[in-house]
């Protein structure tokens, strides 16, 4: 016999959600999920301000969401693994009509929370049957207060569709034909699709992301009043929307979205400002490793070591890498992965026609996880999937807990997935058996993970903040819109970018700014990776006997806000820079390790 080849991972198992698409089951559930959402939307119309009532219908919707859910994350499955099923498509379609009902739906319950009296309200925060689910309540009943008129929002809702969403509609139409004519290193000349841009800005060879960089800057320039327009459209719609709502700043709404304080942001921003010249060493270092006195805007992405070539990773080496090191790390954890693996939850085969990327999506109606990434045998996918299996993990610690105590928010998301992919690294990193390519490789990739959190993405925020700021006062033109960019790169970089590598255009190129869903799109990933490095820190510090607290932080991570949570669980103060100095100072280690490369 010869030699086994490298195996290719399973495909996963959706079987336990439904028989399949479109088979009777399916086809049942979805009918009376639609019955359903109609039926609770006429009931919220005329429900009474009786406690009781109340209490029945806030069951009813969490038990509806969870179904809404179910089916949701499952058509979400389906079409990440096979993008071209039309059939999919289409019940993804129907199924966004639906999800724009059921927000009617919340809409209609909320305003009925926010016209109860404070007795009322509290003797329905004490009804038996909403225990456990008084922090989502309580925001329901805020988000109510913060609504205008049901004609008004409903208005609103109907103007977005063809105004803010328009103007990020347009965004993403105009970026995604953009092309540029580029001249390569060897001589020859191309005409580039916008979309590799990023791609030959991380690229090891600094001619090509030079040539790159500023080949692509023509048709951000040459588009830039358009562009200018749309941000402006953005920002000064949300600005109306604040005001009518009577909400009172810019930011509470993406503080209220990440369940967040201002004095934690602020301190969190603090510490990284008082601190900067830690993250600031890493790009010195990454200078010195090109050969550089400083970094250009298109040095910031590229590794300066290279990943190691050797033969690609097997899948079936790549899941013993990452059991072994959550197993002797975090035991339970290890268990976890097993069972996800033999459970077949995750799906990891190249097969063409998959989307790219990774996530994890789950079913609160089922009480189950599922990892989707594609594997290429790769060091980077081995940490995607300790990434995702750490979120996975999350789900299943808050399984006992009931939906409405569930649901985290975007900051506290990320700090199970870090703390995963945390536990890994350490893991190869005092692994004897792995060779200092691979070591050199990952001190790397951290150190590009640092830059990213610690410098670019509080430099995306202070951007953003002195532009929302400004164009309280009026529509802010072009000219100023890239003095406010480089302003905020000088401010977070210093000397690490050089006199001329700054990025004027950069406010036009991230796509992040033009994102309508939310705003503040950037700062909860900063929050994220902070906070795990906090948790990670501790639980180095204090080994095995830190587990079991840091279980009690996921459990709670959808049962209050950020400070309560952190408070309670781990008896830190979130409004501290101190907390938020000491998390950024656990780099480092791994910066002093990164400092000895030649
Ligand atoms: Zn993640």
């Amino acid at each position: 016999m010869t030699a086994a080849a490298p195996k290719t991972p399973d495909r996963w198992s959706l079987e336990s959600w439904f028989t399949a698409f479109a088979a009777p089951d399916y086809v049942i559930f979805k009918a009376a999920l639609a019955d359903d959402v109609e039926a609770l939307k006429t009931w919220a119309k005329s429900i009474s301000a009786a406690p009781k009532d109340m209490a029945d219908l806030i069951c009813a919707v969490e038990a509806l969401s969870d179904r809404l859910g179910h089916l949701s994350a499952y058509l979400g499955c389906l079409s990440a693994d096979d993008a071209n099923d039309e059939a999919v498509k289409a019940d993804e379609a129907w199924m966004s009509t639906l999800d724009a009902e059921s927000v009617k739906l919340r809409a209609t319950l909320q305003s009925a929370l926010a016209a109860m009296t404070n007795s009322a309200f509290e003797e329905l925060l004490a009804e038996p049957s909403l225990k456990g689910a008084d922090h989502a309540v309580k925001r329901m009943r805020i988000e109510g207060k913060q609504q205008m008129a049901a004609e008004l929002e409903s208005l609103a809702a109907d103007l977005n569709v063809n105004g803010l969403h328009a103007w990020g509609r347009l965004y993403d139409t105009l970026s995604g034909k953009m092309v540029f004519d580029m001249i390569f290193p060897d001589g020859h000349t191309e005409s580039v699709p916008m979309a590799r841009r990023r791609a030959l800005m991380s690229e090891p060879d600094r001619k090509l992301r030079e040539a790159a960089f500023h080949a692509g800057q023509k048709p951000w320039i040459d588009h830039a009043d358009t562009l200018a327009s749309g941000l402006n459209g953005i920002a000064g719609t949300r600005l109306s929307l604040y005001g009518r709502r009577g909400v009172p700043h810019f930011l509470d709404t993406p503080l209220f979205d990440g369940a967040m304080s201002r004095a934690s942001l602020d301190a969190m921003l603090e510490a990284i400002h008082a601190n900067i010249e830690l993250p600031r060493r890493a790009l010195r270092t990454a200078a010195r490793l090109q050969g550089t006195s400083a970094l250009h805007f298109f040095d910031l992405e590229a590794p300066q070591v290279a990943a190691p070539e050797e033969k690609p990773l097997s899948w079936d080496d790549a899941c013993a890498s990452v059991e072994k090191a959550f197993s002797s790390a975090y035991p339970r954890l290890g268990n976890y992965f097993r069972d996800l693996l033999r459970d077949r939850w995750i799906e990891a085969q190249p097969r063409p026609g998959k989307r790219p990327g990774a996530f994890c999506t789950g079913s609160q109606l089922k009480h189950e996880e599922r990892i989707y990434m594609t594997w290429h045998g790769t060091v980077h996918d081995m940490v995607t999937l300790a990434h995702e299996a750490g979120h996975a993990w999350h789900s299943c610690v808050l399984r006992p807990a009931r939906s409405f105590a569930a649901n985290y928010p975007m900051t506290l998301a990320e700090t199970a997935s870090n703390f995963g992919e945390m536990i890994l690294l350490d893991g190869l990193m005092s692994d004897p058996g792995m060779t200092p390519e691979i070591k050199a490789y990952l001190l790397d990739q951290e150190m590009l993970r640092a830059h990213a959190y610690l410098i670019n993405i509080p430099m995306r925020y202070e951007f953003e903040k002195a532009f929302y700021t400004e164009r309280a006062n009026g529509e802010v033109p072009v000219s100023r819109l890239s003095e406010l960019m480089e302003d905020a790169q000088r401010k977070l970089y210093g000397d690490t970018l050089l006199a001329d590598g700054t990025d004027p255009m950069f406010w036009a190129s991230k796509m992040h700014f033009f994102i309508t869903g939310v705003s503040f799109y950037n700062f909860p990933y900063v929050f994220g990776y902070l906070l795990s490095q906090a948790l990670f820190a501790r639980f180095k510090a204090e080994g095995a006997d830190f587990l079991p607290r840091y279980e009690a932080f996921l459990a709670a991570t959808g049962s209050a806000t950020c400070e309560e949570v952190v408070k309670r669980t781990l008896g830190a103060d979130l409004t501290d820079p101190e907390f938020w100095a000491t998390a950024l100072k656990a780099i480092e280690p791994t910066l002093l390790a990164y400092e000895q490369l030649k």
